[in-house]
């Protein structure tokens, strides 16, 4: 394309400290949040005709961190399609070529809240465990493509004021399949797993544990184990949960052994005390029963032995949520990701440059006038996302408001409350 007219196409709006350059499709740009990758507006996009969320990602090839996780990320939504996974919608630059690349905008569809929104919020027993399904299925659909998310929060899991939920992002995802041993460092310190804070090591039921922190979350309204640093962490989780038994300190290399052996001990409590009746809704025999299957829940998920904690298999088929089980949503056919050595890769900031920009351009190509080309499966279930999914839920009963066109978060505050 000749750069006038591709200069033509674009045009700069400042939002906040940022200035967002966009091609002039995307209109009525408002910030919606900001995350370690930069920050979110929602926008109306004129050729889709609906509104959008436009990521800004500024030299994302600048270190070997930001760089990996753009381009793992492009990679990945490009693979993965599933109603509870973000979808992305377009992805572009404002700059003509390789030398000039700077800014990534990814388009995705818009959601209306993030779930530290909904925490907040008084939710029933239905939306609670609706909300949490959706989270299942979702997590479930990236462990069959061998990615376990390790960096699941409310903040990267969004929720649309119908009480459809997706997760917004791929964590810090590695293909399981490479069983490679997996760095200690990972997930937002409070949903951090046990064998994760103490660098065990882990498998897929690393992701059940902080679905289970949000879920208690949600049933408190506080944070259930606000470490204020990485050893805290631990001190939280055995101050409420009891200190582990020896079995499970003998998976421990010694000097975390050590360490884990020489605090004081705890009995915990039990789950009763830990959520006591008073926390849910109460006053129905039917809401009685929920209240006891969703504590018997939360007691499968946060097992400190990660060997003696529920699966997403299991959890999916847990009384408190196989309500809502649907086939399609749970066994949807895994993703097949295209780049095994995602996760191994390592490049010089010249490489990565080149790489990202890459896929922008294959992104840009596939995507010409707004219409999908080359493999349509994906971007496809994207596009129509809000038809599929208003006729194929349940929930989609639950909401009181699902004109939600303009709302950012006030929604699901209506809906839940
Ligand atoms: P991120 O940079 O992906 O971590 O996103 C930061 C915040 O922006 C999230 O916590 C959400 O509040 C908001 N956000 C990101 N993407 C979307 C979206 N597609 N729809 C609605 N809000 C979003």
């Amino acid at each position: 394309m000749n750069r006038n007219k591709r200069e033509k196409e674009y045009y700069s709006i400042d939002v906040g400290d940022s200035t967002f350059t966009v091609l002039k499709r995307y209109q009525n740009l408002r910030p919606i949040g900001s995350g370690a990758q930069g920050i979110v507006c929602s926008a109306y996009d004129h050729v889709l005709e609906r509104n959008v969320a436009i990521k800004k990602l500024s030299r994302p090839f600048q270190n070997q961190t930001h760089a990996k996780r753009a381009y793992r990320e492009l990679v990945l939504m490009k693979c993965v399609n599933h109603k509870n996974i973000i979808g992305l919608l377009h992805v572009f630059t404002p700059q003509k070529t390789l030398e000039e690349f700077q800014d990534m905008y990814l388009v995705m569809e818009l959601m209306d809240a993030n779930l530290c929104q909904v925490i907040q919020m008084e939710l029933d027993h239905e939306r609670l465990s609706y909300l949490l399904y959706q989270t299942l299925c979702g997590i479930k659909h990236l462990h069959a493509a061998g990615i376990i998310h390790r960096d699941l929060k409310p903040s990267n899991i969004v929720v649309k004021s119908d009480c459809t939920l997706k997760i917004l992002d791929f964590g810090l995802a590695r293909t399981a399949a490479t069983g490679l041993l997996m760095t200690p460092y990972v997930v937002t310190r409070y949903y951090r797993a046990p064998e994760v804070i103490l660098g065990m090591g882990y498998q897929a039921n690393v992701d059940v544990w902080s679905v289970g922190c949000i879920m208690a979350e949600m049933v408190r309204g506080s944070v259930l184990f606000p470490g204020t640093d990485h050893i805290d962490q631990w001190n939280k989780v055995i101050e409420q949960l009891g200190t582990p038994s020896q079995e499970f300190m003998l998976k421990l290399n010694q000097s975390v052994r050590t360490y884990v052996e020489n605090r004081p001990r705890y009995a915990g409590y039990s789950f009763e005390k830990l959520f006591p009746d008073v926390l849910f809704p109460a006053d129905s025999d039917h809401n009685k029963l929920k209240a006891s299957q969703a504590r018997d829940l939360l007691s499968k998920m946060l097992v400190i032995d990660a060997s003696k904690r529920i699966s997403v298999d299991e959890a999916l088929q847990h009384p408190y949520i196989n309500v809502w089980f649907d086939p399609a949503e749970v066994e949807a056919p895994p993703p097949a990701i295209s780049d095994k050595q995602l996760d191994e890769r390592e490049h010089t900031v010249d490489e990565w440059k080149e790489l990202i920009y890459q896929e922008v351009m294959d992104w840009e190509e596939r995507t010409k006038n707004g219409v999908v080309r080359g493999q349509p499966a994906s971007l496809g279930a994207a596009v129509s996302n809000d038809s599929h999914e208003s006729s194929s839920n349940a929930v989609s009963s639950m909401s009181t408001d699902t004109d939600s066109s303009q709302e950012t978060s006030a929604g699901p505050l209506r809906c839940c409350r």
